[in-house]
């Protein structure tokens, strides 16, 4: 047990408040703070932003003794179902068998977690703006008004839990040799809608992240416990498929009748729904250093927001308490230690998913339709499961492991190179189950080892 110290969270969210359970259980006193209204006593309009859990995530549940029961209110899903124009549906498997991401009711999750950190000692304040820090102090001051009168709280510690736009990362912004990025995609997202069947089934296969890939944009749903899906629209906000171009009822529902046929049926209230939700933006954050001395430290989409196209911003923020954990445990009292090891061993990978999920929304965009790209993933597939202890394939290593994510990134680049090669051979199409393949990759598999050394 860690001496105890008096430790402010700012922000409520996932992350937030799965922080606020770890550190109670480690003894100290834990006062969270958000701006929203406790999201326990809103009710959710029944249409639900889900999002995608997987090993990561798990683990740092488990241990937190929570996984039993968000495994309730989470739906398996094994593969992605691709629909194409004029084709019938086609399933590609995520992992091998019992593998699965899991969607999740971000709300519902949300709401369990702050319950368990109430039920563990933690004291929260809703409806508290921080405004600002004080840095060597641990000082926070919040407010109704960024001008009005503000309260001050002064703590020994304060994480910044509060989000992509996190008003303490702001704080260490202003500070000299504080690197920091932000890049919007000219893409952006507006929620829909699938209700469930009468008998409260699903529209749709249940147990899929549903895709409709178009080039530069996509349709996704991802099922709810109430049989209904949350589908997100992916577009450029500008030029020849755009937002901009959907004004008009007509417009609307000319795009969906030649874009997404298979979807329109299934979507009775499109056009209400394309009108009432907002369109949302995309961005990519990296920040350095994340902590200042034993006081402050950001942590979740804080210290790292990546686009949401490989399912792993809550995932690599639940990674980063699960880490934290772990030096605690090792450095016990030496606060100074436990951030500097933190932010030195979690900043390379924040970095590596970050990339990862760019490249994902061009593959899942744009090449999940490719015949080209789906015969690679064919011959990945085959070899790996021929040889598991040589191959694993990189959306397995992100989603299914615990292994670091840079170290994904570069094995990733890695079968890369070799599957340029495969793919280059001739009649490939023809060829790619036959031995002489699989030889060849054994074959640069091997140089690849011999230049590591
Ligand atoms: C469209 C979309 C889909 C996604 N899908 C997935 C997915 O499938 N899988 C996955 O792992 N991740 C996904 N993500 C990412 C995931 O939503 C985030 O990584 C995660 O919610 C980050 O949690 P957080 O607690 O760090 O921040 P947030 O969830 O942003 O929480 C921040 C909290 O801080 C509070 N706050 C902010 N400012 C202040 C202030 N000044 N004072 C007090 N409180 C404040 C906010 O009210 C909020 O409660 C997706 C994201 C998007 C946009």
């Amino acid at each position: 047990m860690q001496a105890s110290k008096n430790i402010a969270i700012v922000g409520s969210g996932l992350v937030g408040s799965l922080l606020a359970i770890y550190l109670r259980k480690s003894g100290h006193k834990v006062s969270v703070f958000d701006r929203r209204p406790d999201i326990r006593n809103i009710e959710f309009s029944g249409r639900s932003i889900n999002l995608a859990m997987s090993d990561r995530g798990w683990k740092a549940m488990r241990n937190a003794g929570i996984e039993n029961e968000v495994r309730k209110i989470a739906i398996p899903m094994e593969k992605r179902a691709i629909h194409l124009v004029g084709q019938p549906v086609y399933f590609q498997y995520y992992g091998d068998e019992g593998e699965a991401i899991y969607s999740i009711s971000r709300g519902i999750l949300n709401r369990k977690m702050i319950d368990l950190a109430e039920a563990q000692g933690a004291q929260f304040y809703f409806e508290e703006k921080v405004w600002d820090v004080s840095l060597p102090e641990a000082t926070i001051f919040t407010g109704e008004t960024e001008r009005g009168a503000w309260k001050e709280y002064k703590f020994d510690m304060v994480f910044g839990a509060d989000g992509a736009f996190s008003r303490i990362r702001h704080k260490m912004q202003r500070r000299s040799r504080f690197d920091y990025s932000q890049d919007f995609l000219d893409t952006g997202y507006k929620e829909l809608h699938i209700p469930p069947n009468e008998d409260g089934t699903h529209k749709l296969n249940k147990n899929s992240l549903h895709i409709w890939p178009r080039g530069k944009f996509m349709l996704i749903a991802l099922p709810n416990l109430d049989g209904s899906f949350t589908c997100t629209l992916f577009m450029p906000f500008e030029g020849d498929h755009s937002f901009e171009k959907l004004i008009t009822d007509e417009q609307v529902k000319a795009f969906f009748k030649e874009y997404f046929p298979s979807a329109v049926p299934v979507m009775p209230t499109l056009l209400e729904d394309f009108k009432n939700n907002p369109m949302s933006a995309l961005v990519t954050m990296k920040c350095y250093p994340w902590t200042y001395w034993d006081k402050v430290a950001l942590v979740g989409d804080a210290a790292h927001a990546v686009v949401p196209f490989y399912g792993q911003g809550m995932n690599a923020g639940f990674e980063d308490i699960t880490q934290l954990d772990e030096l605690m445990k090792q450095h016990n009292d030496d606060w100074e230690t436990i951030f500097s090891e933190y932010q030195r061993l979690r900043k390379p990978n924040a970095d590596a998913i970050a990339e990862l999920s760019y490249r994902n929304f061009v593959e899942m965009s744009a090449k999940t339709a490719d015949p080209k790209f789906l015969l690679q993933k064919k011959i990945e597939k085959h070899f790996a499961s021929k040889y598991p202890d040589k191959w694993e394939p990189l959306y397995e290593r992100v989603t299914f492991s615990h292994r670091p994510y840079a170290e994904a990134l570069a094995v990733g680049d890695m079968q890369n190179k070799i599957m340029e090669e495969i793919m280059a051979m001739t009649n490939i199409e023809d060829i790619w189950h036959e031995v002489e393949v699989e030889d060849r990759i054994l074959e640069l598999l091997s140089e690849v080892e011999i230049d590591k050394e």
